[in-house]
């Protein structure tokens, strides 16, 4: 195995090298053939997504389009990775950052973006004049391989710019500890990452850290319930809850609490589960049977406490090794320890509240900050979440659910999320290095600060 890094990390330097010296619109010519690609192959890449993560046709079809956005996105980039020019504080001075390409980019992603995530990071890491290592989920090899396989058509003497490290914890160790790769970029559970991190730290390496969420959704007195309760149901139970911006909690106001959690209910009744190839489930399995215990886990420890549970149940659907389960609404009068932390299943846990500043501060209250919503058509209260006294989420929402961001933004969230930011936006700035040049064209020496130093 560590001869398998070490002669994958020397390929990935060598193709950077040749790479870089490239300019980077031609460079972006090559990610928007990569995207023409993309668009050729989508349904086949959808299918390979459903089979290998069990997300629905449209969903997994949705991820394919977020790789061919970024490619977009990253083409026009590819002409704007712009430096600032400062007024320098001395005569016949240019003081001006430049951005130069970091090298190699280690990237390891988790299973249920396996797709997009990657684009994000490639799509970016290349127009900015890097290659990638990519160590996929070992639930996503096949995703990985086709999306190899795409680059390889249009890519010419380039195909290393992509390299795959199969493999599990121990590979991911391997890209963390050599200080050969400047940048790990790594996405999965905040667990992965207290793991990770301090490996890359000890050889003062670059982090980009996307990790667990707990996201929560305020509905308000004034919601729009026919929205709200869509927005809520495809944030909590889409993807089976396995985003990392799934809705896990809800806080909704007492004036409103009864028919919001009626209507919720009614909703998750008819909510159709079933195989992810079918034109009309909405809602598929689990990605396995791991997962399916500590959903239950939780269940049953909060069914122990006395905690009302609706649904949770596996249903016996498909395949006997297969698991489906009906997404659990969970409410609660008080804050319970199981709602702290990231569950990676369609648990949705409900509480009522009276003022909307103890609703935010129940959603803060958590270690985790990557996405958060309020529902309302109340100016004040929108713009109080929004405000630094809000929501202390890398994504706050109004009248949108926690998840399905769009790739222009940048992507990321606070606390145990990672505090890394990826996508759109000026995310790119995480693949390059910053050249600050102060440039004298005079005859004289002036020192900054008006420092006085004559040799004479
Ligand atoms: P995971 O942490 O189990 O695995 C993610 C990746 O890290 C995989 O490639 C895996 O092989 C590797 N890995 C895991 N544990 C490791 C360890 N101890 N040492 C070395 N490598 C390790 O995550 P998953 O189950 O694939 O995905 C679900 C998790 O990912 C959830 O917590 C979810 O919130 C998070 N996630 C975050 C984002 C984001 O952008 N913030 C996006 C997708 C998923």
């Amino acid at each position: 195995m560590t001869n398998n890094i070490d002669s994958i990390v020397k390929k990935s330097k060598e193709v950077s090298l040749k790479w870089r010296d490239i300019p980077a619109p031609q460079r972006g010519e090559f990610i928007r053939q990569f995207g023409e690609e993309l668009r050729l192959q989508k349904e086949a890449l959808a299918q390979t997504i459903t089979k290998e993560a069990r997300k629905i046709k449209t969903e997994s079809l949705g991820e394919v389009q977020e790789a061919i956005d970024m490619c977009d996105f990253a083409v026009g980039l590819s002409r704007q990775l712009y430096g600032l020019t400062m007024p320098s504080e001395r005569p016949n001075h240019r003081l001006q950052e430049l951005w130069h390409p970091l090298g190699v980019v280690g990237c390891i992603t988790a299973f249920n973006f396996p797709m997009a995530v990657f684009a994000w990071n490639f799509c970016l890491a290349a127009v900015c004049g890097n290659s990638v290592i990519w160590k996929p989920s070992p639930h996503s090899n096949e995703c990985a391989k086709s999306i190899k396989a795409a680059w390889d058509k249009v890519s010419g003497d380039f195909s290393d710019l992509i390299l795959i490290l199969e493999g599990g914890n121990e590979e991911a160790v391997s890209i963390c500890k050599d200080n050969r790769i400047t940048l790990v970029s790594a996405t999965g559970s905040t667990k992965m990452g207290k793991e990770l991190a301090p490996i890359v730290s000890a050889r003062l390496g670059k982090l980009l850290l996307e990790l667990g969420g707990n996201n929560a959704a305020i509905v308000c007195p004034s919601a729009n319930l026919d929205l709200t309760i869509k927005g809520i149901a495809f944030s909590a139970c889409g993807t089976t809850g396995q985003r990392c911006t799934s809705l896990r909690r809800l806080f909704v106001h007492k004036e409103i609490y009864d028919d919001c959690v009626k209507r919720l209910e009614k909703c998750f009744d008819d909510l159709i589960i079933g195989c992810p190839t079918k034109e009309d489930s909405q809602i598929g399995p689990l990605i396995s049977e791991e997962s399916y215990n500590s959903m239950q886990k939780v269940l049953n420890s909060l069914r122990n406490k006395g905690v009302q549970v609706l649904g949770g149940e596996r249903l016996e659907i498909e395949s006997p090794e297969e698991y489906y389960v009906k997404p659990a609404l969970v409410l609660v009068d008080d804050i319970v320890d199981e709602m702290l932390s990231e569950t990676f299943a369609p648990i949705l846990y409900v509480k009522r509240y009276e003022d909307l500043k103890d609703a935010i501060h129940m959603q803060n209250n958590v270690s985790q900050g990557l996405s958060s919503s309020i529902f309302t058509n109340d100016m004040r209260e929108s713009e109080l979440f929004l405000s630094e006294s809000g929501s202390d989420c890398g994504i706050a929402n109004v009248n949108i659910g926690t998840s399905g961001a769009e790739i222009g933004g940048a992507f990321g969230g606070e606390k145990d999320t990672g505090g890394g930011r990826e996508s759109g936006s000026d995310a790119w700035k995480n693949y390059m290095r910053r050249v600050t040049a102060t440039i004298n064209y005079g005859e004289e020496l002036p020192l900054a600060q008006g420092v006085e130093f004559d040799e004479s």
